[in-house]
């Protein structure tokens, strides 16, 4: 499947969660068998090699990082909205695109060591995805990498990630 058969599989909505926002939509591509797996197909190809624990972050990037981790034999960890994890947790306050919020993570869940790879669905200004490997490195872990399904290159998240000396990819742009 060609990237422009993929990428024409995500919808956009106007205008959510609020005016101005273009929302990419990736519930269009996960109902589409092919269309999912050849996106977790070339998610884990373009990934560093050797890694131990794939980190997605919620929501979407849960589904993604679920598939991926099962194509590299890594585990996965959850990077959680503030709040809703069960056990003791570490955690760091952020702002986004269009809000604040707070990503945490398990305390005691990364072996030292580790390899993370970080994956969500799409990344915009990078907030979200740089909290996230902070809190990985909080947890004393190295994030390898970063890939996402789509980068929108004009809020230059992706290239943030790069200046921070994070090896970055994307499918879509
Ligand atoms: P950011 O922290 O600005 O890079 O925002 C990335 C996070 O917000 C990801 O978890 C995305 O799923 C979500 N997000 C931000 N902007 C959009 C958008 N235009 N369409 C869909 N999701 C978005």
């Amino acid at each position: 499947m060609s990237l422009a058969h993929l990428k024409s599989l995500i919808r956009t909505i106007p205008d959510f969660p609020k005016a101005g926002i273009r929302f990419r939509d990736v519930s269009s591509l996960l109902v589409d068998a092919a269309g999912f797996a050849e996106a977790v197909e070339r998610m884990a190809s373009i990934a560093p090699q050797d890694i131990d624990l794939v980190a997605g972050i919620e929501a979407r990037g849960f589904i993604f990082a679920g598939a991926i981790a099962g194509k590299i034999d890594a585990g996965v960890l959850m990077v959680r909205k503030g709040g809703k994890l069960p056990g003791p947790a570490m955690g760091r306050d952020y702002a986004l695109e269009y809000g604040e919020d707070r990503l945490e993570i398990h305390d005691g869940q990364i072996p030292a060591g580790s390899r993370v790879l970080l994956v969500d669905d799409l990344i915009a200004t990078g907030g979200t995805a740089l909290t996230s490997c902070r809190l990985i490195e909080d947890a004393g872990a190295e994030v390898a990498g970063a890939v996402f399904l789509i980068d929108l290159p004009d809020l230059g998240g992706a290239q943030r990630l790069r200046d921070s000396g994070l090896d970055t990819h994307a499918l879509l742009t």
